[in-house]
């Protein structure tokens, strides 16, 4: 057996007037995120971290963000194709750890509900989830948007 690892960052700013959907679920009494899609940045971290672990690429190659085929299209959806693709690769997808950094929404509060509704697509007991404040400093300070990192390891 061998192991890959991949890593995933993404970031998308807060647009008034959107639903906000972190980590597959939605959250009420925030911005939504800008983006093609649903600009779920938790989702596209964990994309781009498994399609690291797997040498295929990154979410901009397979998800084109002109196409409208994916305009506000949950990312779920996204995920789901990828992780399709990657077990019948042959891959076992054995962890995938995210760190989200953002004064606001409180991860914490919603890792419970991140994780289950993830899980469902990754796989029961891959995926670990927490939140981090970047204290007041910089455009994520100022409540400007959302920042996600994201870690993948693959058996093979
Ligand atoms: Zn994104």
């Amino acid at each position: 057996m061998s192991v890959k690892i991949g890593i995933g960052i993404d970031v998308h700013a807060f647009e008034a007037g959107k639903v906000l959907v972190l980590g597959g679920i939605e959250i009420n009494g925030y911005p939504g995120l800008k983006g093609h899609s649903d600009g779920d940045v938790v989702v596209h971290s964990i994309i781009d971290a498994l399609l690291g672990a797997a040498n295929l690429g990154d979410i901009g190659e397979w998800f084109g963000e002109k196409d409208p085929k994916y305009e506000s299209i949950d990312s779920k959806e996204l995920l789901r194709e990828v992780v399709n693709k990657i077990v019948a690769l042959g891959f076992k997808i054995s962890q995938v750890d995210v760190a989200v950094l953002c004064e606001v929404p409180k991860v914490s509060e919603h890792r419970t509900d991140i994780v289950r509704t993830i899980e469902e697509i990754v796989g029961a007991g891959t995926i670990s989830i927490k939140g981090s404040s970047p204290e007041g400093l910089g455009s994520l300070g100022r409540n400007e948007g959302v920042m996600s990192y994201a870690v993948a390891l693959l058996e093979v």
